[in-house]
């Protein structure tokens, strides 16, 4: 069965593997000349999505990992995006992904054939800017069609009054790839949009200008990748326990909680950041210096802008700033799909409406799926895996999909939970909570870990999954794909978490980690196991609720 997978990002080289792993037969198509996506830093602006030189990932290393290739121990816990690049490489040649990727070819367009509903007529071309000679457009024919193109590659750009008139530099954040040019040196720069690009940008583009003015229309809640005692925020707080204690308790109790825990470190009113909705109810920026560099005066918030004079900008509440030399738009991404059939699947809003965020309901067969569309709280590449492992068990026909209406109201009920949850903004359309995402699709694939089976059998495994973070490991311990070393993946995980702080020892990738001992329970210390896990989880549901450190785990999960 032949797969045709559009992009050779993170989700595209997932795609390949769990295509291979699942006897099939992909080709990936990537306009660009090498893997990675927007993680392969580069200063060609190209309209291919593209990290800045500086940026740093916001998920810690162990939860961002490829579910069977867990990243070297003497990686630090946040990585900067070329060791994200060196990680997707090192992953793309151990399961020698290359071989099934054409680079500098570009998708132009996509049709069911016309002999067959079923199958897909593919239009490719060489892409234009690497290297390429122009070429003629060739077709060739598909089983199913994997989309795994991005969503951080279309910038949406608003229009203000007066826009025209500014006679300084004009980009969107996608293409302001190197914050510390000297281009920027002692310039006043304006950032506009308050997402985490937006706010990457304007802590960025702070060390190299006089000041960054941050237009934001709603303000935004700041909270920081790493809490007490230097641990990684994601480490901490995405936990199967804490999972179910906020589900015991219910969200809203601790709205306050959570406010009080952001106003701690930084206080919102008085920096001007404070939005009128709670902070459950947006992406918050994450961003351990921002603080900083507002109390240096480097940073100065501002409103909505509404409307540019030559270099004089204007804010909604009537204050305005002279002499603006750059205008930085960091207003969002659009998402589309430009060789699709518009008619049939154009977004509008960057409501995607897609089942379960994968399968397009009006391809009830699940022969076109969509693989990293969507917005975690928490990381991409390992969903984008499973993902893509679900789509595999599809196209080989071991998983059913429902029936188109039952599809349809499942993406139609997701956004109205997103809906209820969310500001409305088209930055909060795809968003999903990530261990029940995560456990969602495992459910999909059969590889969800079985809790029970872990605690009768296997303590120590079952005490790190409920209660050391949940990382990607954990949907492979069983089901199609086990991978042997998921176990010593598991249990090694606080060590090499550990190594990474202290910049770690000499190591290197860790696929071959072997099984540790299966670690048998005797029925004596499988009921001192129960009566501890129990003990535990109501003297934490007391503890969290007495000292409001709840707020904490909200921040993360919500
Ligand atoms: C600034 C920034 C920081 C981020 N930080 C994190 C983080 O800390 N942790 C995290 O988990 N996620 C983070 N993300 C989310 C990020 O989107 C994912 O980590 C992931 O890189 C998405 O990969 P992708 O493969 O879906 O898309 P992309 O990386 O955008 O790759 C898409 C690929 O498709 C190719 N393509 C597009 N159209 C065509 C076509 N027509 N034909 C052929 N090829 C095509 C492109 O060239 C590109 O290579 C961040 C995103 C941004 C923008």
């Amino acid at each position: 069965m032949r797969i045709c997978i559009v992009g050779a990002g993170v989700s595209g080289i997932a795609a390949v593997k769990a295509c291979l792993d699942e006897g099939l037969e992909p080709m990936a198509f990537e306009r660009s000349s090498d893997l990675g996506g927007l993680w392969r830093y580069t200063d060609l602006v190209d309209g291919k999505a593209c990290v800045m030189r500086t940026t740093m990932m916001n998920t810690s290393k162990e939860m961002s990992a490829f579910s069977d290739f867990p990243p070297p121990a003497e990686y630090s816990n946040f990585l900067h995006n070329s060791r994200v690049f060196e990680y997707i490489q090192a992953y793309a040649e151990r399961f020698n992904l290359r071989s099934s990727i054409r680079f500098g070819t570009e998708i132009v367009k996509v049709r069911k054939t016309s002999s067959d509903p079923d199958k897909w007529l593919v239009a490719f071309r060489p892409a234009v800017g690497v290297g390429n000679e122009p070429g003629e457009e060739q077709c060739e024919t598909f089983d199913a069609v994997w989309v795994c193109t991005g969503h951080h590659a279309i910038p949406n750009l608003p229009a203000y009054p007066g826009a025209d008139s500014f006679p300084g530099e004009v980009l969107h954040s996608h293409s302001c790839r190197d914050p510390l040019s000297e281009k920027f040196l002692d310039k006043t720069v304006l950032v506009i949009g308050a997402g985490n690009s937006a706010g990457d940008a304007v802590v960025e583009l702070s060390h190299r200008a006089r000041v960054v003015y941050w237009s934001t229309r709603r303000g935004t809640w700041v909270s920081n990748r790493v809490v007490d005692h230097g641990w990684p925020k994601d480490l901490v707080l995405a936990r199967r326990y804490q999972m179910w204690l906020i589900r015991l308790i219910g969200l809203r109790y601790f709205r306050r909680q959570l406010e009080k825990s952001l106003q701690s470190r930084l206080d919102h009113d008085l920096y001007g950041l404070r939005p009128a909705h709670s902070p459950l109810q947006q992406h918050t920026f994450v961003n351990d210096e921002l603080p900083n560099r507002l109390a240096a005066g480097l940073v100065k918030v501002r409103p909505d802008v509404a409307r540019i004079d030559n270099r004089c900008v204007t804010f909604v509440d009537g204050s305005n700033v002279d002499g603006v030399d750059v205008i930085v738009y960091g207003t969002g991404y659009r998402i589309d799909f430009p060789f699709l059939d518009s008619e049939q699947f154009s977004v509008s809003g960057n409501e995607t409406r897609f089942y379960k965020h994968v399968f397009h309901p009006s391809v009830p067969s699940g022969s076109l799926a969509f693989i990293g569309f969507v917005q975690p709280l928490g990381a991409t590449i390992p969903i984008a895996e499973a993902q893509s492992r679900w789509a595999a068990r599809v196209a080989k026909g071991s998983c059913q999909l429902p029936p188109a209406q039952d599809m349809i109201e499942d993406a139609q009920q997701r956004r109205r939970a997103v809906a209820a949850r969310f500001v409305r903004s088209a930055r909060h359309t795809i968003q999903v909570d990530w261990i029940p995402y995560m456990d969602e699709l495992a459910a999909e694939i059969g590889c969800r870990p079985p809790l029970l089976r872990l605690l009768l059998t296997d303590p120590a495994l079952f005490r790190a999954v409920v209660f050391e973070p949940c990382t990607p490991y954990q949907f492979r311990l069983v089901g199609p794909g086990a991978w042997p070393g998921a176990r010593a993946a598991i249990l090694g995980q606080m060590d090499r978490i550990r190594l990474g702080m202290r910049g770690g020892l000499s190591g290197g990738f860790c696929s071959e980690v072997e099984h540790g001992s299966d670690g048998f329970l005797s029925n004596s210390s499988l009921l001192v196991t129960a009566a501890v896990a129990t003990a535990a989880v109501a003297a934490s549901l007391w503890l969290l609720k007495r000292t409001g450190a709840f707020s904490n785990l909200i921040d993360y999960h919500i």
